[in-house]
């Protein structure tokens, strides 16, 4: 759920998502989900059926995700064989609406995503964005979530929706490549679960092309790279179990003692 996900680039073409139950271009909501002619995901924006990347971070974090392994090109993401469901609902400017993001997650609980992968946030607490993250939890769906790059302790100062209290959110902070905390990032003993590298990080961009970024925003998809991995051996792995197995297999790096719930990276 981002700004899209240029679906032709090389490293990610095949590993796209593909809505089976519709038929492409006949103009008719073929699946009845709400969506006409949605053959890989919605774009909110534009409110159109093509979730092209015209920014850029949703094709980082997917490639962060999924860039395709032993291909010998570019970079390889953290699980190789994902499908990736395109859900448009940041601009080119890379802000939207709440409500946006509230149709993007029941997007992906109503056609079977196993996980949402969330580098976004900032807008004020919303229970109908509450209510949505709840509905995706009933349906056993992890939603992974940037805590936030604003520096401080969300615990204090709520990030959403990386703070929202729900069971299947699982907030991520960011380290640098000396596994210290990213200066950026949010952190929270009670409130972020874990870190992951996010600082100066390769990765996929639109137009065949590669690109560094830094933020919690690229600490993100390498956890749900790895939720990615653990449903693939374990496919009806409760989601709370799920956030149990990361949690426990952190590594305990001194920089982040005390500061998320895990106290590792
Ligand atoms: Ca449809």
């Amino acid at each position: 759920i981002d700004t899209g996900v240029d679906y032709t680039h090389p490293e990610l073409v095949n590993n796209i998502w593909s809505n089976t139950d519709e038929i492409a271009g006949n103009g008719i909501d073929d699946d009845g989900n709400g969506y006409i002619d949605d053959i890989r995901g919605w774009d909110w924006v534009n409110n159109d059926n093509n979730p092209m990347d015209d920014h850029s971070h949703g094709t980082h974090v997917s490639g962060t995700i999924t860039a395709q392994g032993n291909n010998s090109i570019g970079v390889a993401g953290v699980a190789w064989n994902v499908k990736i469901m395109p859900l448009k609902f940041l601009s080119s400017g890379g802000s939207g609406s709440t409500a946006n993001a509230v149709l993007a997650v029941d997007y992906a609980t109503a056609n079977g995503a196993n996980l949402t992968s969330n580098s976004w946030g900032g807008g004020a607490y919303s229970q109908t964005l509450y209510d949505a993250i709840a509905r995706a939890n009933a349906n056993n769906i992890a939603f992974v979530a940037a805590a936030g790059n604003d520096g401080v302790n969300n615990d204090s100062s709520p990030h959403y929706p990386s703070s929202y209290d729900l069971p299947n959110i699982i907030a991520v902070a960011a380290t640098d490549d000396d596994d210290l905390k990213a200066s950026f990032s949010c952190w929270g003993p009670t409130s972020v679960d874990l870190a992951a590298p996010g600082v100066n990080i390769l990765s996929t961009t639109p137009g065949n092309s590669y690109g560094t970024m830094s933020g919690t925003s690229m600490a993100t998809p390498h956890v749900s790279g790895i939720c990615a991995l653990i449903r693939s051996v374990s496919p009806n792995i409760p989601v709370a179990q799920m956030k149990q197995v990361l949690m426990n297999s952190v590594d305990h790096i001194a920089s982040m003692q005390g500061l998320v719930v895990s106290n590792g990276r």
